[in-house]
C-alpha cells in the first residue's frame, strides 16, 4: 500500500507557512513505515529539531482505478480517519531552499500516526463536510472541515489516479488546515472527527 499526501489544501494553511495557493493538488507520498496505529507513541527523532504536526483527514481506497473521474470518486472510499502529518520544518526548509524532494522531512518513520476508520454510508457522514479538531495537552490547536478544501476529495482523486493506480488500502491524507505547530517529548495529541475522540498520539 502506499500513502499519498496533499499539502497546501487549506488556504489559511498555505498562508501561514507564506506559500501560495496552488492551481493543482500538490501531492507526496510515504512508505508505510510511517504509519503508527492503535494510539502508540511517536519517538522523537535526532536527525530533526523542529517536528510539526498537522491534522487531516484521511480517506482509505477500497476499489482498485486508474483515471478515475472525479464523478464516479465516491465509488472507491468509504471510510475515513484523522491522522497527523508530522513534518520535519527544518529539514523541509533545507529541501525547499535546495529543491530537493521532501521525503527525508515528510515520510519518516512514525511521520503518519493515525486512527480507527470509519464509514461514512453507516455513520452518515458527508466526506465535503466533514468537521474536525486537533487537541494539544488538552488544548485545541487545530479545527477544520473538510467543506474548506481547496481540492474536494473527489478532484484529489481525480488528480492523483491520473499518475498512480489506486490499490484496495492505499491511503491518501487530504491536507491540513491553519494551526500547525511544533510537537515536543511528553505532549499529548487528541483528535476528533464530528466531535467524536478518534485520534491518539503520545510523543515520547
Ligand atoms: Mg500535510
Amino acid at each position: 500500500m502506499k500513502i499519498i499526501c496533499i499539502g497546501r489544501n487549506y488556504a489559511e494553511h498555505a498562508k501561514e507557512l507564506n506559500n501560495p495557493v496552488p492551481k493543482e493538488p500538490l501531492f507526496f507520498c510515504k512508505p508505510d513505515s510511517a504509519i503508527i496505529q492503535k494510539g502508540k507513541p511517536f519517538f522523537y527523532p535526532e536527525f530533526t529539531k523542529d517536528i510539526h504536526f498537522e491534522c487531516e483527514i484521511i480517506v482509505r481506497i477500497n476499489k482498485l482505478g486508474k483515471h478515475i473521474n472525479q464523478k464516479f470518486a465516491h465509488k472507491y472510499f468509504d471510510e475515513v480517519a484523522l491522522g497527523l502529518d508530522l513534518t520535519a520544518r527544518d529539514l523541509q526548509q533545507e529541501c525547499k531552499t535546495k529543491g530537493l524532494p521532501w521525503e527525508k522531512a515528510k515520510a519518516f518513520d512514525g511521520s503518519a500516526p493515525m486512527g480507527e476508520f470509519i464509514s461514512l454510508s453507516e455513520n452518515n457522514l458527508d466526506v465535503n463536510n466533514l468537521s474536525f479538531e486537533l487537541k494539544k495537552n488538552n488544548e485545541t490547536v487545530q479545527v477544520g472541515n473538510t467543506n474548506q478544501m481547496i481540492f474536494s476529495v473527489a478532484q484529489i482523486i481525480e488528480h492523483v489516479s491520473k499518475f498512480f493506480t489506486l490499490k484496495i488500502g492505499d491511503l491518501i491524507y487530504t491536507g491540513t488546515p491553519e494551526g500547525v505547530g511544533p510537537i515536543a517529548i511528553d505532549d499529548e495529541f487528541e483528535g476528533f472527527i464530528e466531535g467524536k475522540s478518534s485520534l491518539k498520539v503520545p510523543i515520547r
